[in-house]
């Protein structure tokens, strides 16, 4: 449970810019977060007690995700494996596709860097449809990691994300929800 005045901050600090990156988006501008350390150590704190002592590893999400990700990895000591779009990772490694609004998307991941069995936090810093957050999981899953957590630090709550990822039947932590 996210302390209410973290919640305020948050809320002071997040900035909303209309028609971004197309017309009728509402983008999440999460980088004044970045310009005050104690407000992203609190950030920190809340997504690391969410998770502590339920897994064994944080998958994070190019490139929001690894702003958060690798620091929850490195509070928790444990490792941390990046989600990337496709064509920047070297081999070996797997992809899987997933759907945009206009045609379709791609992300990697490096093989040999999950270990089997592994309970793995997939972590981004916003849930919108859920598409790249189900195309994660799914990587997770071919490598025989368990999804056992997902994080945000915001969920937009009418886009169907949460539903999307029930299938995984892990609990989502969202500090924020518009
Ligand atoms: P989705 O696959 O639809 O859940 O989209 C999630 C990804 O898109 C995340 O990596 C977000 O960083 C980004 N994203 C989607 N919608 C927004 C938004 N309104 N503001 C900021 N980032 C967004």
């Amino acid at each position: 449970m996210t302390n209410p005045d973290l919640l305020v901050k948050l809320q002071n600090t997040i900035q909303n810019v209309p028609d971004f990156p197309q017309p009728g988006i509402q983008f999440k501008d999460i980088t004044p977060i970045f310009l005050n350390p104690k407000l992203y150590e609190e950030v920190i704190k809340d997504l690391a007690d969410f998770s502590r002592g339920k897994i064994d590893a944080v998958c994070g999400i190019e490139s929001r995700g690894y702003l958060f990700g690798i620091a929850i990895a490195v509070v928790l000591e444990v490792p941390f494996i990046l989600i990337r779009k496709k064509g920047k990772l070297p081999p070996p490694f797997i992809g899987e596709k997933y759907d945009l609004e206009y045609g379709t998307a791609e992300i990697e991941m490096r093989t040999g860097q999950l270990n089997t069995g592994a309970r793995v936090l997939i972590h981004d810093d916003l849930l919108a449809t859920g598409g790249t957050t189900e195309a994660a999981a799914r990587l997770v899953q071919k490598q025989g990691g368990i999804v056992a957590q997902f994080s945000f630090l915001i969920g937009l709550k009418d886009l169907g994300g949460e539903k999307r990822l029930e299938q995984f039947g892990a609990p989502v932590h969202k500090i924020l929800e518009y």
